[in-house]
Parts: structure tokens; sequence; C-alpha cells
């Protein structure tokens, strides 16, 4: 009888049933033949801390987390990486062997790793970037790209006083515009972000004036549904260089993967498609 314990990892989040991480994971798994399972977990807040001190008791090696417990993890992890603390949230759980729960961000990881797959040729240091939102996301892409050597990011937000806390919190080098004025900062940068749920299904349009995009522009959508979103089929009719949010998704996923089931995958188009 074999004593061999079976790795799991799961993602925790209310709702849950849309993560497509367990998709991702398990599509990992299985390309490397490796013993494991990922799981889809619905959690309430008020069960939250419970659920996380018994996963490892039950084989869990570890776990992703997502919206609404991404900043209350804070509060509940043993240890916490300074990235998470910069950001103010976690979105990767290691549990260790001696019982200590360890959280992570690799949010802006994923961000950056996927900059760089769909726009191999962008130095960070060589041209100012804009942001448009200031909710979870943007925190952790400020951060990334703060931390990457972005000489002036511009920031715009529907609620401005949000983006001018980030500025209080991640320094000098942010500049807040105003929303209605988000357009504008576009003609300056070298790169793009939309941060905002707009474009996404089911959500209203991301209305702000393009036409001060250049040709060679990067511009990248974080949202994922639908793939190609109308910023991204615009900017790509411009002449910009367009990178799709699903990279971020998959490479954020990545540093978890390696921890719990020790093998680094590789994010290629058969793991896009396995998304798909
Ligand atoms: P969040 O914290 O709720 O922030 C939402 C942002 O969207 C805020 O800046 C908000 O502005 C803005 N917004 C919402 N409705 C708006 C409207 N009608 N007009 C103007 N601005 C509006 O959400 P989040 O966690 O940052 O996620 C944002 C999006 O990114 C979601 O679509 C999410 O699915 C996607 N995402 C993708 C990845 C990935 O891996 N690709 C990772 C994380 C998130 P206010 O501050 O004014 O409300």
């Amino acid at each position: 009888m074999s004593t061999r314990k079976i790795p799991l990892a799961g993602v925790i989040g209310n709702p849950i049933a849309h993560s497509r991480s367990p998709r991702l994971h398990r599509h990992w798994l299985r390309k490397y033949g490796l013993l494991g399972e990922y799981i889809p977990l619905h959690v309430i807040e008020d069960d939250l801390e419970r659920v996380v001190r018994t996963l490892p008791k039950m084989g869990f090696v570890g776990a992703n987390v997502t919206i609404p417990h991404k900043s209350s993890l804070m509060n509940i992890a043993d240890q916490i990486s300074d990235r998470a603390t910069l950001i103010g949230a976690a979105n990767t759980l290691i549990f260790k062997d001696d019982g200590k729960i360890y959280a992570d961000n690799t949010d802006g990881y994923g961000f950056m790793a996927n900059i760089k797959q769909g726009a191999p040729d962008w130095n960070p240091r060589a041209g100012s970037a804009a942001v448009l939102g200031a909710g979870g996301a943007a925190r952790a892409i400020i951060v990334a790209l703060a931390d990457a050597g972005v000489p002036e990011i511009y920031l715009a937000n529907r609620t401005r006083p949000k983006a001018e806390a980030l500025r209080r919190e991640f320094g000098a080098r942010i500049n807040v515009v105003d929303w209605v004025q988000a357009g504008n900062m576009l003609e300056e940068v070298s790169l793009v972000v939309n941060t905002t749920s707009l474009g996404m299904t089911g959500q209203p349009e991301l209305r702000i004036p393009l036409d001060g995009l250049r040709r060679g522009t990067i511009v990248n959508d974080i949202v994922y549904t639908p793939l190609r979103t109308p910023l991204l089929q615009t900017a790509e009719a411009m002449g910009c260089i367009t990178v799709d949010g699903l990279g971020m998704l998959i490479h954020q996923g990545v540093p978890g993967f390696e921890r719990w089931f020790g093998m680094r995958p590789v994010v290629d188009d058969a793991t896009r498609a396995a998304l798909l």
C-alpha cells in the first residue's frame, strides 16, 4: 500500500465557479504528469480563517486566493512577502511544513511576464506608462511598473481620490490625471494598461478617446473576457502592439504551481488553448 500523499491546491473565492485557475493548473498537472489535484473552493468571509487553517491538515500544500478575500488574507497569514505587504493583498498561499501560512502576491509578476512575452522589445526604463483604473489590480501593476524602473506613470481613475491615494502611497513617479482627461495621457507614453473592468462582458464600454494612441505603443487590457476587447481592437487597427489579459492570469499562476508541485510550468500556446 502506497503511503504517498497527493499534494492538493485550490482557489479560494466567492463566487468561484467562474474561475479559470482550476483549468490552468489541471492542464499543467496533466502536461507534466505530476501527482496532484487543484480544486475550486467556495468560501464565505466568516469561514475564511477556519478553512485556511484546516486546508494543510487535509493535504493542501497551498492555494490561490481571489475576490473578495485577497486583503483579508493579510490578517490571517503567519508570514507575508514584502510584495504582498506593499500591495496590501495576497493571491498565493504556501502551507509550510511547520504549519505556517505564507502569503505572496504574484499579480505584478504575472502582469510583467505577460507584457514581456507579448512585447519582448519593451524597455520599461525607456518610456512612461499610462494606467487606467486604481482598484486592486492597479495596485499590483503600479508596484510592478515602478519596480521595473518605468520613469513616470500617468494614472487616471473615475474616482480621483483613489488615484491620489495611490500616488501618496507609491510615490512621486505617479502623475494623477483627471478621468475626463484620460485620453490626453496616451500621447506621451510607450505603454497603456487598462486595469478597470470596463470593456468586460456585461460591463459598460471603456469610452475614453483613443485618437492620441501612437503606432508602436504597447496597449494591454487586463480584462480577458472577451479576449480581444474593444480597446485592443481599436489599438490594433491604429498600429499599436496589443497584449491581452489572459497571459497575466496564466503567468500569475506560475510561481504558485512551482512551489506546490515542484515544476516550473512553461507558458505557451497550449496553455492559452487550455483556458479558451
Ligand atoms: P476593482 O478593485 O473592483 O477595481 C475596479 C476598477 O474599475 C476601479 O478603478 C473602478 O473605478 C473602475 N471602474 C469600474 N466601473 C467603472 C465605470 N463604470 N467607469 C469607470 N471606471 C470604472 O477590480 P480589480 O480587482 O482591480 O479588477 C479590475 C478588472 O481587472 C476586472 O475586470 C478583473 O476581472 C480584471 N483582472 C484581471 C486579471 C488578470 O489576470 N488578467 C487580474 C486581476 C483583475 P472606481 O475606483 O471609480 O470605482
